[in-house]
């Protein structure tokens, strides 16, 4: 099986990446296309403890796609939830999109 920090940091930073390049103004398609893609791959990520409770959060917590601003603020929050979980420092989700932003995005 892979290993679990490594592609951990991995699929952080390609989630955080495809929210830097998620439109401003999403279409309903583009946000209907995000939706899919999170609720697939919280049943496909290949840690299955990490799979399951991230399926849980999921639920609790619906995705929000209404804008770049929104999906990118949604996942930090997700990752922090992650973070507390297993003992790890938040970061601050003012700063995401500074982190993540690139000339892809426009
Ligand atoms: P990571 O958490 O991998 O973060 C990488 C970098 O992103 C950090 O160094 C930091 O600079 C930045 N960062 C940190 N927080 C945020 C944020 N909120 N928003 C934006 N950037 C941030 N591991 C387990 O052991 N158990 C689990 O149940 C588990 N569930 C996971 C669920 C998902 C969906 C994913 C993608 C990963 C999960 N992991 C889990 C892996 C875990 O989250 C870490 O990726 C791994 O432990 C390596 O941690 P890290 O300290 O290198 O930083």
């Amino acid at each position: 099986p892979p290993d679990v920090e490594q592609l951990g940091r991995s699929t952080w930073t390609l989630l955080h990446s495809i929210a830097a390049t998620y439109p401003s103004t999403p279409t309903p398609k583009e946000q209907s296309d995000i939706k899919s893609f999170m609720r697939l791959f919280a049943k496909l990520y290949p840690c299955w403890v990490c799979a399951e409770d991230f399926q849980n959060y999921m639920q609790k917590k619906e995705v929000e796609a209404g804008s770049r601003d929104e999906f990118g603020n949604w996942l930090c929050e997700a990752h922090n939830e992650v973070n507390r979980k297993l003992g790890k420092p938040t970061f601050d989700c003012s700063k995401w999109e500074e982190r993540y932003g690139t000339d892809m995005a426009d």
